[in-house]
């Protein structure tokens, strides 16, 4: 039989009436055979994920601060939703069990992981699944990175019988024995690996919008949701902060072709967005595919003349980029110029010993810091190799009076990146999504 893995992302799960969709989901498929749950989310605007409070009990207890008023929020969540559906499960014990290893002093790994740990746990009760720990099936090297092969081999075991199972995404455990979590948001990245590990036939991911939306539906309202979509330009989105999926999410999926089902889990018959390697008919030329951005970046503006002549140069600069375990993002380049993009939050506490070196050993003509910078990236196949998609996009830009202070285009020609400040962020995604879809 096929199957298929379905990830329910936080909202999906933040309160029982949530539960009881995605049970009716769940129901309806029986391929649907690894269910991947993340912790509760948000219920509201101003709730707070159960995950964010997880953090919070860890940072209190290492600064010796009571946490038990916090905690109880957490539990009082769990029970509320066992409660309202009268889920055959009690979850007081493992709650106790979780605040004592907190107040032990538990890694954080360990604590933050226990949000998806309980969910899947209730999960599994309500949907009458097998619950199958993360920790016993989802392995990392010594070194984090995940090791695929003995994950492969702890699951393959499952994936013949007639039961389903419930695994807790977010976390896995290192040979140790130790928790070891994914970057937040990383649910999506332990279904991924299911999927490939399982071999399923689609990978779905249920949240709370129907698909892919061209872009932040916060900034467009109502913006249009995209029915197909490649790895390649999801991959440029999500890493350029469309938040919907993690940046990391494609890389298990995308060598064994699984596709991705974004779906709403509020709105189940919407087919939503289908991820794949190729998309058939292709696009039209000019035609853009999303577009994506992040705040908050610092462009180092550095000039030299006969910058080009001095073959050390950029050899000299990412050194000293290294040295002080400094990643950058771009390094959009003229003929005795060229600028470094990197994240405002990696230069804390580094900028000025930065700045100094790069004086001592590079001795630029001029060297400007540009704070507060946001990235906006337009991602599309259609625009590849097709004249009149820069004009379109910089008249676009120019007329709502946003100011360009960057430009990156990447040679395969399938994203084109500005840097503009950050107050005009919102103002620049709004009139390219105008200029190019309406
Ligand atoms: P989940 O809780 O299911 O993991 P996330 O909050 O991680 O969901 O991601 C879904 C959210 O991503 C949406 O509610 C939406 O606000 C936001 N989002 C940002 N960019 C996009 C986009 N291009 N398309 C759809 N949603 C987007
Ligand atoms: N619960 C985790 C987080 O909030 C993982 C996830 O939701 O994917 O980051
Ligand atoms: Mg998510």
């Amino acid at each position: 039989m096929k199957l298929k893995v379905a990830k329910f992302g936080g909202s999906s799960l933040c309160d029982a009436s949530q539960f009881q969709k995605v049970k009716k989901i769940v129901d309806r498929d029986p391929q649907r055979k690894f269910i991947v749950p993340s912790a509760p989310g948000k219920r509201h605007r101003e709730d707070i994920k159960i995950t964010d409070l997880l953090y919070l009990c860890h940072a209190q207890v290492s600064h010796r601060v009571p946490f038990s008023e916090i905690f109880k929020v957490i539990s009082d969540r769990y029970h509320q939703i066992a409660k309202e559906l009268s889920i055959p499960i009690d979850l007081s014990k493992i709650l106790l069990d979780v605040e004592d290893q907190i107040a032990s002093g538990a890694s954080l790994d360990y604590v933050a992981s226990r949000g998806e740990y309980l969910n899947a746990l209730l999960l599994a009760a309500y949907l009458d699944c097998q619950f199958l720990d993360a920790a016993d099936v989802i392995k990392f090297h010594e070194d984090e990175t995940i090791d695929l092969t003995k994950t492969q081999k702890e699951i393959e075991s499952y994936v013949q019988n007639e039961h389903r199972y419930v695994i807790p995404g977010f976390y896995g455990s290192l040979p140790d024995g130790s928790i070891k979590i994914f970057p937040r948001g990383g649910s999506d990245i332990s279904g991924a690996i299911i999927a490939k590990t399982v071999n399923a036939s689609i990978y779905e991911n249920w949240t709370d919008v129907s698909g892919f939306l061209v872009t932040d539906p916060g900034i467009v309202p109502g913006c249009r949701p995209i029915k197909t979509i490649t790895y390649r330009e999801l991959r440029e989105l999500s890493y350029m902060g469309a938040k919907v999926l993690h940046e990391e999410t494609i890389f298990p999926v995308l060598e064994a072709g699984i596709p991705i089902n974004v779906k709403n889990t509020n709105e189940p018959e919407n087919p939503g967005t289908m991820i794949v390697s190729y998309r058939d008919p292709i696009d039209p030329p000019g035609s853009i595919t999303g577009i994506a951005g992040r705040k908050d970046f610092t462009v180092l503006a550095i000039e030299k003349n006969l910058m080009k002549s001095d073959i050390s140069f950029v050899r000299k600069l990412l050194s000293i980029l290294e040295n002080h375990q400094v990643r950058f993002e771009h390094i959009p380049s003229g003929i005795d110029s060229l600028s470094l993009v990197i994240k405002s939050s990696e230069l804390s506490g580094k900028l000025d010993k930065l700045i100094e070196d790069i004086h001592v050993h590079c001795k630029p003509d001029l060297l400007e810091i540009h704070p507060n910078m946001a990235l906006v990236a337009t991602v599309g196949h259609g625009m590849a190799y097709t004249p009149g998609i820069s004009s379109k996009l910089f008249t676009a830009l120019y007329e709502s009076g946003v100011n360009v202070r960057m430009i990156d285009q990447g040679s395969s020609e399938i994203n084109i990146i500005v840097g503009v400040e950050n107050k005009d962020f919102e103002k620049a995604v709004a009139s390219i999504y105008q200029a190019f879809i309406g």
